[in-house]
């Protein structure tokens, strides 16, 4: 029976560790750079793990790296850190999605309401003065505010001039239903 020894979590992490870079700069630091300590953004994915030692933990994957005082080992992870990047990617695709389904900005079209409602005063064979009705008012000036609601006698223009009639036997039982629905 073989022994398989699996790596302590720690010893990965021991290996994200940087070592400071080798090069030291002799240039005297522009003069208007802020001393800014631990307010750097790197700071919203990191989470102190030892003052002592200036380590810190990624809170995406739990990885220590050292600090120095600085964060661009921290910017450094980040940018290869793969549960950052997964986490990155889902949120704008998220967001992506999101902004499909915000409100589309319909453009306004008196005709395109027009015909259904003729449509629908046919179908339920609603009287045609309805159209005049304070509810239906209210109704359509909370649902469609900038659609004007016609007269009864244009809604039955309308119903002729909009109505696609496709056989005599629809146009029989329209002209009766007109006829019925003028006379109430
Ligand atoms: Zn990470």
């Amino acid at each position: 029976m073989t022994n398989v020894s699996y790596l302590p979590m720690y010893a990965t992490s021991e290996n994200m560790i940087s070592t400071p870079p080798p090069t030291v700069s002799n240039e005297i630091p522009p003069p208007h750079t802020k001393k800014r300590k631990n307010h750097s953004e790197a700071w919203n994915h990191f989470t102190i793990s030892s003052e002592k030692e200036q380590k810190a933990s990624c809170k995406y994957c739990d990885t220590k790296i050292k600090y120095n005082n600085r964060t661009s080992s921290m910017h450094a992870h980040l940018s290869r850190c793969l549960v950052y990047k997964r986490q990155r990617t889902t949120s704008s695709m998220t967001s992506a999605e999101e902004h499909v389904g915000s409100p589309l900005i319909v453009k306004f079209d008196q005709e395109v309401i027009r015909r259904p409602m003729v449509k629908m005063f046919i179908n339920m064979e609603i009287p045609f003065r309805e159209v005049e009705h304070e509810s239906f008012h209210e109704f359509m000036s909370l649902s469609s505010p900038r659609f004007q609601i016609c007269s009864r006698t244009t809604l039955a223009c309308d119903v002729l001039k909009l109505w696609d009639i496709k056989n005599d036997f629809e146009k029989r039982s329209l002209s009766e239903l007109l006829k019925s629905l003028s006379h109430h």
